[in-house]
């Protein structure tokens, strides 16, 4: 819509005054909205024809005859990259759908125990032969209200992190616990870490530290960003603390009033 969008600002301005700043912010709203559209509409567009091919590459892999045999390695290549490009294309659509403001939040009660479990599976299996140590110390009992969906995207992207970026015998730890603050997911590991200057920038779409390692390990650059978006959602916020050469933790921070116990879930829950 066109209407006119102010932002406003107070600020403190020497013991008892406070300066308002307003601005007009109305043209940036409307170019951002447009980048959001085009983005959303490229990404839509794109992946059908990605879908057609990546199908017609599965079937040539498996129909090659002998005399055809040495192609299998170019065709190979080609289904691996076909199937980077779908899953940017799935995370860029992700990043869409969390930022268009008629996309509502839902508020179910969501179980954090049965979604760290299953993320839990999956990082053992991603793991192999790196044989990470998995430590979990999960509250079964407590719930958030949110979208179940979201929230296993969210962590899992933290804990297949953790095990992209830390070295083989490496020790991962998830934690779900409540606090007087509220209720926290940390995902700790003893990996890479990061450098300081890095960490303000995680966040941002395509910020990776090192490129040629997050492409060699199928990262798109964007699950960062889609975990803080999927946190705002949630009222909460991405915490991230990381020694270069020691490890990271990632903590997921939701406020009090989200929280549900499982004993009063059938009371609050419409
Ligand atoms: P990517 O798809 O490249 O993993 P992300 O947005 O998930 O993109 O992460 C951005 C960058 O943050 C990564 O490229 C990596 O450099 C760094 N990073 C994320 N998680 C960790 C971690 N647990 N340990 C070290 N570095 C990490």
């Amino acid at each position: 819509d066109d209407k006119l969008q102010i932002e406003y600002r107070v600020i403190p301005y020497g013991d008892n005054l406070r300066l308002l700043v307003a601005r007009d912010v109305t043209q940036i709203q409307q170019i951002n909205q447009m980048r959001r559209d085009f983005i959303a509409n490229a990404s839509h567009e794109l992946r059908t024809p990605l879908t057609v091919i990546a199908g017609y590459l599965e079937s040539l892999e498996g129909d090659l005859d002998s005399s055809a045999a040495d192609l299998q390695p170019q065709i190979r290549q080609m289904r691996q990259q076909t199937s980077r490009m779908q899953t940017l294309i799935e995370d860029l659509l992700m990043l869409s759908t969390l930022e268009s403001r008629s996309n509502k939040q839902p508020q179910e009660p969501v179980a954090v125990a049965d979604i760290l479990t299953s993320i839990y599976k999956e990082a053992t299996a991603l793991s192999g032969e790196k044989n990470h140590m998995f430590a979990l110390d999960i509250d079964h009992e407590l719930l958030v209200r949110g979208s179940h969906k979201e929230l296993y995207s969210a962590f899992s992207n933290l804990v297949v992190n953790a095990v992209l970026y830390t070295p083989a015998k490496g020790i991962i730890r998830i934690r779900w616990y409540e606090d007087d603050k509220g209720a926290h997911m940390k995902v700790s590991d003893t990996g890479d870490g990061i450098a300081p200057e890095h960490i303000p920038r995680l966040t941002e779409r395509f910020y990776r530290v090192d490129r040629g390692r997050s492409r060699e390990s199928g990262g798109t650059g964007l699950g960062l960003a889609i975990v803080k978006h999927i946190m705002q959602r949630h009222h909460g916020l991405l915490n991230i603390e990381s020694e270069l050469g020691k490890g990271s933790i990632f903590r997921c921070d939701f406020p009090p009033d989200l929280l549900v116990r499982k004993s009063d879930d059938t009371a609050t829950s419409q």
